[in-house]
C-alpha cells in the first residue's frame, strides 16, 4: 500500500464535507482561520513521514496541548498525577463546573479543562523556570521544530474570555486540588492553548505514544512503555470531548482533539497521525478531520479494534 497516494485519495474524498461544520468562534483569532484548510501527516515508527495538504502551516493546537502537558507531568511527577485527577470519561462538556463541585474538586480525567489545570499544577510544582517556557521547550524538542511558539494574541484573548475556566481554577483551589495561585495557573493554561504547531510537528511530537514511549526521532525514551499505554487508554476513553463513544465507533483509535480543528490519533506500534481542518462538529471535534481519520482506518485497516 502506498501511503502517499492513499493520503491524496483521502484529501479528495473529504472535499464534500467542507461547509458542513463551523469554525470555533469564541475568540476572534480562531474565527478568522480559513474554513477550507486541510492537512494530514503520518509519522511512522520506522522514521518515514507521509503528508498531504497544509501540513506545514501552524494552527492553534488548543486542547491538544492537554496531551503535551500530561506527558510532561507524567514524566516529571510519575504516579502522583493520578492521586489528583481521575481516569473516567466525564460525559459532560469539557468546561463543565457542575461535576467538579459534585465530586469534591477531583476532575474526572486530564482532558477536561479542570483536569488539565490540575496536570498543569503538577508541572508548575516541579519546575523552577517559567512554566510556559518549560512547556514550549518540551514541544520544540519533541517536534524537532524550534520555530514552534505561542500566539500571544490568542493567549491574551483566551485570558480575556476565560471566565468559566477562572471559575474552575478557583473551585479547584477551594478543594485544594491545586497548590498554585489560580490566576497564575489560568494564565499558563491560556498560553498552552495558544501554542501553534503544524500537522507535521504534531505527528512527530506524539509519535512516542505509538512507540512504547520512545521517540524514534530523539532516539530516547520520553515516557515509559506503561505511561504511553496509559495515555493511549485515556485518549481512547476521554480524548474526544463528550462524543468519544461515537468517535471510537467510527474511527477506533486513541485520539485527542482541539477546537482549533486539529486531531492527533495513535496507532500503537505503527504510527501517529495528525489532521487539521478548522470546521467543527457539534461536539467541538474537527468534522473533516474525523471523516479523514475514518477513511484512513477503513483503507489501511490500522485500527486497534
Ligand atoms: N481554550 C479553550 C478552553 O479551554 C478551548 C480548549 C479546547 O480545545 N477545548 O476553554
Amino acid at each position: 500500500m502506498d501511503l502517499a497516494e492513499l493520503l491524496e485519495e483521502i484529501a479528495r474524498e473529504v472535499r464534500p464535507y467542507f461547509g458542513k461544520g463551523r469554525v470555533a468562534s469564541y475568540i476572534p483569532a480562531l474565527r478568522r482561520v480559513p474554513a477550507t484548510k486541510f492537512g494530514m501527516a503520518v509519522s511512522m515508527v520506522d522514521g518515514r513521514e507521509f503528508t498531504v495538504g497544509d501540513v506545514d502551516e501552524k494552527f492553534s493546537i488548543q486542547s491538544i496541548s492537554k496531551l503535551l502537558t500530561l506527558m510532561l507531568a507524567m514524566s516529571i511527577r510519575g504516579d502522583e498525577v493520578w492521586r489528583r485527577v481521575g481516569k473516567e470519561p466525564s460525559g459532560t462538556p469539557f468546561n463543565s463546573l457542575v461535576q467538579l463541585e459534585y465530586e469534591k474538586g477531583v476532575p474526572r480525567n486530564p482532558f477536561i479543562n479542570a483536569g488539565a489545570l490540575v496536570v498543569l499544577d503538577c508541572v508548575m510544582a516541579r519546575t523552577g523556570k517559567e512554566t510556559t517556557q518549560v512547556i514550549l521547550d518540551y514541544a520544540r524538542v519533541l517536534s524537532r521544530d524550534f520555530s514552534v511558539d505561542y500566539n500571544a494574541k490568542v493567549a491574551a484573548s483566551e485570558l480575556r474570555a476565560a471566565h468559566r475556566n477562572a471559575a474552575i481554577a478557583n473551585l479547584l483551589r477551594c478543594h485544594k486540588t491545586i497548590r498554585h495561585d489560580p490566576g497564575d495557573l489560568l494564565s499558563a493554561y491560556c498560553h498552552q492553548c495558544s501554542l501553534e504547531m503544524s500537522c507535521s510537528d504534531l505527528a512527530r511530537t506524539f509519535l512516542p505514544l505509538a512507540n512504547a514511549g520512545v521517540s524514534p526521532i530523539l532516539e530516547e525514551a520520553v515516557l515509559t512503555d506503561r505511561q504511553a499505554r496509559r495515555i493511549n487508554a485515556l485518549m481512547m476513553t476521554c480524548g474526544m470531548y463528550d462524543s468519544v463513544g461515537s468517535f471510537a465507533f467510527r474511527v477506533g483509535l486513541p485520539a485527542k482533539s482541539g477546537v482549533g480543528g486539529g486531531i492527533v490519533a495513535v496507532v500503537p506500534r505503527q504510527c501517529c497521525i495528525a489532521v487539521w481542518s478548522p470546521e467543527l462538529d457539534r461536539s467541538g471535534n474537527s468534522l473533516v478531520g474525523t471523516a479523514a481519520l475514518e477513511l484512513f482506518v477503513r483503507m489501511t485497516k490500522m485500527s486497534i479494534l
